[in-house]
């Protein structure tokens, strides 16, 4: 089992209630499955909503976030833990070394930024670990779009595109973690 599933997600709720919705029921789902909730520690947007759901359905969550933004993203006090780490590479770095599975929900470019990290470090062979997209009310389909595009052109496998778990239930997203089979994939193979 995936047990600590790191969520990037925007430090904003987005204009459409569904973002805060799903957000909520991923959090939900990961604490009734037992597993545990790794993120960027905040208490705004949509990163408080899935901490907020995670602790109030009885599950665990921790938060790893610089001192740099303990005050400006609001620091969520009542977690199980909050890691206060040196600077912004510490914390990415700290979150994937914890998490067993990474889902980004809707989110602005540092979602986008944590998402493509990790995604790119599978790709090199830093970790083998699955990498989901939450895509509620179809929010990253143009982004899908354009990673087809890069693959069709020659930048990027199709085999690693296809190894990027995308969907719109919070719940089939886990179970698709729980069913991947990590595979080795040679970026430069031919
Ligand atoms: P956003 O998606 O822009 O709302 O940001 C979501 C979260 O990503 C916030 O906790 C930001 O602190 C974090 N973030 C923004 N930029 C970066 C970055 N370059 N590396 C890591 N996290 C970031």
């Amino acid at each position: 089992m995936h047990k600590n599933i790191c969520v990037f997600c925007g430090a904003s709720e987005g204009n459409d209630p569904a973002y805060v919705e799903n957000a909520r029921q991923l959090g939900h789902s990961i604490a009734a499955q037992g597993r545990r909730l790794v993120y960027g520690g905040g208490k705004k947007g949509l990163m408080g909503t899935v901490a907020n759901a995670v602790l109030e359905a009885g599950g665990e969550a921790i938060g790893v976030i610089p001192q740099r933004l303990v005050e400006a993203e609001t620091a969520h006090r009542g977690l199980t833990e909050l890691e206060v780490v040196s600077d912004m590479h510490t914390r990415k770095a700290r979150m994937a070394e914890l998490a067993d599975g990474f889902i980004a929900l809707p989110g602005g470019i540092g979602t986008l930024e944590e998402l493509f990290e990790v995604w790119t470090w599978g790709q090199i062979g830093y970790h083998n670990k699955p990498v989901g997209l939450l895509d509620v009310n179809g929010y990253y389909r143009p982004l899908i779009h354009f990673l087809k595009q890069v693959a069709d052109q020659g930048f990027m496998r199709h085999d690693y595109l296809n190894t990027l778990h995308i969907n719109d239930s919070p719940l089939a997203l886990i179970q698709q973690f729980d069913d991947y089979q990590p595979k080795h994939y040679d970026r430069w193979a031919k």
